[in-house]
Formats: C-alpha cells, structure tokens, sequence
C-alpha cells in the first residue's frame, strides 16, 4: 500500500495537526500519494454540525491543500478530496463546489441517512429497518457514478448487536452492487482502533469480511487518518495487508478521478 485517499483535517473538528503534518508524515512512511478527504459541508439550514467544517472554510481547505501539493511537488502526489454522505438533496450544490475547487475525488462516508439534523448516526443503529435504508442509500450511492468508493461500508455494525440475517442480507446487497460498479469497499483502519477502544467487534466486521472474500469483491485500504501520526502506524497497514491476503480478496490503490 502505497496510496491512501482517506485523510481528515482539524477543520472537522474531531482531526488534530496541520495539513502540511500529514504529508510529512506519509512521505517518512514512504507513501507515494495521499489524499486529503475531509467530511464534506452540506447546505443545511438553520443548523451546524459539530463533526465537519463550515460550507465557509472550503476555500480555507482548497487553498492549503493546493498548497501542501506545490511544496511535495516530486516528492509526494496530493489529491484534494472529500468525504460525503449520500443527500441526493445537496448532490447539485456538490458538483457546483466539485468544479469551482477542482475537487479530484469523492469516497461515500454515509454516516446519516436522509439528512444530518435529526438523523441518527449509522454507526449507532440498533433496528433492522434503518440497516436496510442504509443499504439502499449505499447502493444508490454507488449507481451514481460519483463515489470513488465506499469508506466503511460496514459501519452499521458499530452499533447492532450482533451480524444477524438482515445484516447478511445488506452486506450481500452492498457487495453485489460494489460489484456491478466497479466500487471498491475499504476495509477501515480507523474502525480497527475504535474496535479495540469499545472492547467489541464493530467495524471492520469479520463476517462482512468473509463475505467480501466469498465474492471476490475489490478492497482499499483506508487509513481514516485523524492524525499524522495515524500515517506512521505501519504495523496496522501491514495487519490489514495480511488479513486481505489470507482471505485472498484483490486489493487496490487506485481509484477512479472525477477529472478522469
Ligand atoms: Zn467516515
Ligand atoms: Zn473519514
């Protein structure tokens, strides 16, 4: 692995250090590529989200990432990217930022349904009725044509209990139409260490991983950085490499641009 396109910013609030840390980082690390993809802003009305930047901080975020990519010009490629939720409602606003910025790419991080004021968070879903309209969101997602790949897309097991039948039946939906699309499902790192910090098997989830396997479907690696440091941390990229190996899914680290 030497590309990652899963990589935040502080401007969401929840991600610490300075843009230009993270390509220090994934250069010692002997990175090629990197990708910044922070949590999207959205349009909303009368409301502010505590886990993204501002639609009035883009410009900010276009700027120094253009920047980080003059200064590892030859060293490091930088792509400019974003995180998004599938709001078909904001799509058209999306695409108006998507050419005003010369954004190269978009990963689906789907951590609401409908809408983020008043949504519930996916990762803490506990009925069989909202996996499912995660599911369809998922693949309606990727018949867009817009996503890149599907970050997480085993988030809903953050939260539910236990992988029951209704899990087993979006994951075989989810993988099919990744499939149908040619989407890569990214197999999380930032999961891993949520994983262990709960104490329980959330995400990445092994028997949505043994289904990916059974299907021959493609991975990514994403490392979900949320701190340089994040980029340093060889021994889980190399854990993640093994378990996909062993369960002999295809591994890629190219994705499709939008400017493709
Ligand atoms: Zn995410
Ligand atoms: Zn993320």
């Amino acid at each position: 692995m030497t590309r990652n396109y899963h990589t935040h910013t502080s401007r969401c609030f929840h991600a610490k250090g300075a843009d230009v840390d993270y390509a220090a980082a994934a250069k010692q690390s002997g990175f090629s590529a990197i990708g910044f993809s922070d949590h999207s802003p959205w349009p909303f009305r009368d409301y502010v989200s505590g886990m993204r930047m501002p639609a009035s901080a883009l410009d900010d975020y276009a700027q120094s990432v253009y920047a980080v990519r003059e200064q590892y010009k030859g060293a490091l490629d930088i792509l400019f990217g974003l995180e998004c939720e599938y709001f078909p409602q904001y799509l058209p606003w999306l695409c108006a930022m998507a050419e005003k910025y010369a954004l190269q790419y978009v990963i689906l991080g789907h951590h609401f349904c409908g809408d983020e004021p008043g949504g519930v968070y996916n990762g803490s879903l506990t009925t069989a009725e909202g996996v499912l309209r995660y599911q369809k969101d998922v693949c309606d997602a990727m018949r867009t044509g817009l996503f890149s790949y599907v970050a997480h897309p085993d988030l809903y097991m953050r939260g539910y209990p236990v992988f029951d039948k209704v899990c087993e039946q979006a994951a075989r939906a989810i993988i099919e139409t990744a499939i149908e699309t040619q989407t890569p499902l990214e197999y999380n790192l930032l999961g891993l260490q949520h994983s262990k910090a709960d104490g329980k098997t959330g995400y990445p989830h092994q028997r949505f991983w043994d289904l990916v396997a059974e299907y021959k479907a493609t991975a990514i690696i994403g490392i979900d950085a949320h701190t340089p440091d994040a980029y340093l941390d060889l021994a889980t990229i190399e854990a993640a490499e093994t378990f996909l190996r062993e369960k002999g899914i295809p591994v890629t680290d190219r994705i499709r641009l939008l400017t493709d």
